[in-house]
């Protein structure tokens, strides 16, 4: 076994215990954005490693305004009754600029946030939308380990950010607005391939009929898509986050797509691509942060780029100079 710092080994303790300080310690250690702290951090998740993976790890997306948390609040305060811990994790893509948030404030889901089954953690807000999947990510792991056994992440269905949250979760569910012309909100934005579950939301009062209405074109819709999974068939329902109508079915489905991933052993290998393909990307991410910081580049790069922009050296050359100056200690 290799030695760990004592503040490390300290706060895996914590967090293995369940305690609920260390953990917000513990994420807050993994946010930092302190370089002393990283190595600290990097301990800490090798230290809980061993006991992560254990969650079920769901995704859940949709715009603005179409229930997300009202019905992260419902589908959590369910799955306490039925004796499960959830932990409530988000990446707001506006969380990268100046302090915005998309996803809104602490205030939402008060109910769920009081129970202590639950844990809530609002979005990190880091530099690049990398780096806050990263953190989440990381955040995800540390639930686990502390016990959760059910991992919310919650994102706004605006593209990059959904693809981040996709990459970390066994199963995503998409919510939709019914009707109202919003037949193809999802095709458009390809939402039909990345989902697993899609769930029409607000089907309460006059509303039922449209958003059984769109749930079937959804379906239909969903016959010209190839499928992610040979044996899994999208599924589309309609829910009310309002009224909790349809909340079990949505739980059921969500369910039957983690019991399909396992039975064909596809969670394994999904969980094992992430993981590969996150590390690449990390690869790639400080590999172009080290290039970029790189003295001698930085150096000859103005120039280079006025060359390439003039038109007076190929981008290929341009390529070739820079990444030998890199390359060249
Ligand atoms: P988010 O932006 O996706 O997180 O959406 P919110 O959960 O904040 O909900 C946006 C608005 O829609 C709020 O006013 C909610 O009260 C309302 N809302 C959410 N779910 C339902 C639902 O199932 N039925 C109805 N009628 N309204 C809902």
């Amino acid at each position: 076994e290799q030695e760990i710092s004592e503040r490390a080994a300290g706060l895996a303790e914590g967090v293995l215990a369940g305690n609920r300080t260390r953990l917000a310690q513990a994420i807050t250690l993994i946010e930092s954005t302190r370089s002393a702290d990283a190595p600290v951090a990097q301990e800490l998740l090798g230290a809980v490693l061993p006991k992560t993976g254990r969650a079920h790890r769901v995704g859940i997306s949709g715009v603005p305004g179409v229930g997300k948390s009202t019905l992260i609040e419902t589908l959590g305060l369910h799955l306490i009754e039925a004796g499960h811990r959830v932990a409530v994790l988000a990446i707001d893509p506006s969380s990268t600029l100046s302090g915005g948030s998309i996803l809104g404030d602490k205030s939402r889901m008060e109910r769920l946030a009081q129970a202590e089954a639950a844990f809530i953690r609002p979005s990190p807000s880091a530099a690049t939308l990398g780096g806050v999947a990263q953190r989440t990510r990381e955040t995800m792991l540390l639930c686990e380990a502390a016990g959760f056994d059910v991992v919310l992440v919650e994102t706004v269905g605006v593209g990059q950010s959904e693809i981040a949250v996709r990459e970390m979760v066994d199963t995503f569910v998409v919510l939709l607005l019914p009707g109202a012309g919003d037949e193809l909100q999802g095709i458009k934005k390809g939402i039909l391939e990345v989902g697993d579950i899609l769930a029409v939301n607000k089907a309460d009062g006059s509303r039922v009929n449209l958003a059984r209405a769109a749930a079937r074109d959804h379906s239909a819709a969903m016959r010209y898509i190839r499928p992610r999974h040979p044996e899994w068939t999208p599924k589309t329902l309609v829910v009310s986050a309002e009224t909790g109508a349809g909340i079990d079915e949505l739980w059921a489905a969500i369910g039957e797509h983690r019991a399909m991933l396992e039975a064909s052993g596809s969670l394994g290998t999904q969980r094992a691509e992430q993981s590969t393909r996150w590390m690449w990307s990390l690869i790639e991410e400080r590999l172009f942060r080290a290039f970029r910081e790189n003295p001698a580049v930085a150096q000859e790069l103005g120039a280079t780029v006025d060359a390439v922009r003039a038109g007076s050296l190929p981008p290929g050359a341009a390529a070739t100079r820079l990444l030998n100056l890199f390359g060249s200690p």
